[in-house]
């Protein structure tokens, strides 16, 4: 049979009891974009503002096969254990592209899905990376209203989606390997500047004695870089997801992070340069979704893209043209 149907009352306080069900049931309300979905979603999340903010919010990031789920798993499980409660959500806009997800396909962090205290949510499916980031910024309100007080968010290496998710959280980890001086070469400066700390992963058995190499190398450039966080020295450290090795040692320091940040103002301050940036941004996404849906936009893009596109035509030229079209039409 299928569930009732539920209103947002019973989100509301299927949420605060901290019901799981429910909880996935308004993630799903709030990553629809059917109009009535979207009005309840709004609700429900403006019923449970009061209750969202007290999460530490922690990005995780690395390549694929750096050790994301395994380290998310040992960190998920051992933080369970010590009594939090874990939700981990995933930031995934390679599905946009490739029609296939990076992160979801496997079956993940198996040990850390069967606990009560941790709630496991795959990347929202559709949309581009403002979509998909906009769906997992409200699930992370849901989450801590339900109760989750560590929220990891996972985002694999491809382009604009490390930008995205520092933008949302307080802390930013960043997994790599061994393999420095190509690794280091590789790496872009500007990753390693989203990040709060560095784990060297993988550091067991024959790599550990490279991975301490990898650690120190990271060190010495991470010296020369301007810091992630005001205020706040990013250090790179070994661990072994597989092993768990290393894991505590990590975070004690991420706990040291929040204690600072908190102290310092800079974490008030960030979650509200965050959450203004983030509501400009939605009106730059409204709008530029009217604006290529208006008929009047529609009707001569065409035929000035054409124009461009064989060089016939300055691109401002066309621009102006397009706007004039918006705007003369509206109501
Ligand atoms: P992801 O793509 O970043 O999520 O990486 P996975 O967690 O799926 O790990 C990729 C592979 O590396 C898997 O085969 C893991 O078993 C292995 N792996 C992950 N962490 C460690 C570690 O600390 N040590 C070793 N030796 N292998 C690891």
């Amino acid at each position: 049979a299928r569930p009732p149907r539920l209103e947002v009352p019973d989100y509301q306080r299927g949420i605060l009891a901290g019901d799981r069900g429910i909880l996935a049931r308004a993630i799903t309300l709030v990553e629809s974009n059917h109009p009535r979905h979207v009005d309840m979603g709004q609700s429900l999340l403006q019923e449970l503002l009061p209750y969202t903010g007290n999460a530490m919010r922690i990005g995780i990031t690395g390549v694929p096969g750096a050790g994301k789920s395994t380290f998310i798993e040992a960190l998920g499980c051992r933080l369970c254990e010590a009594g939090h409660k874990v939700a981990v959500l995933a930031v995934d806009p390679s599905s946009t592209v490739t029609k296939g997800s990076i992160l979801g396909d496997k079956t993940r962090m198996e040990q850390l899905s069967r606990l009560s205290n941790a709630f496991i949510r795959p990347s929202p499916s559709s949309g581009t990376l403002g979509g998909v980031a906009r769906k997992s910024r409200e699930t992370m309100l849901l989450c801590e209203a339900a109760g989750y007080d560590i929220i990891l968010v996972e985002t694999v290496g491809v382009g604009q989606s490390e930008v995205t998710v520092r933008s949302m959280v307080d802390c930013f980890l960043l997994i790599v390997l061994t393999g420095a001086g190509d690794e280091l070469q590789g790496m872009k400066k500007g990753i390693m500047e989203l990040a709060d700390l560095i784990a060297v992963n993988k550091a067991d058995g024959e790599n550990r004695v490279r991975a301490l190499g990898a650690r120190a190398d990271f060190e010495r450039v991470l010296h020369y870089l301007r810091p992630a966080t005001e205020g706040w020295s990013t250090p790179a450290l070994t661990c072994s997801a597989m092993s768990g090795e290393g894991i505590g040692e990590l975070w004690s320091i991420v706990e040291k992070f929040f204690y600072q940040v908190k102290e310092s103002g800079v974490f008030a301050k960030r979650r509200q340069t965050q959450v203004l940036a983030w509501m400009r941004s939605l009106v730059v996404e409204h709008l530029q979704q009217r604006f290529f849906e208006h008929p009047a936009v529609q009707a001569c893009l065409p035929r000035l893209e054409q124009e461009v596109a064989a060089g016939t035509m300055v691109t401002t030229r066309a621009v102006q043209e397009l706007l004039q079209a918006y705007e003369g039409n509206q109501e």
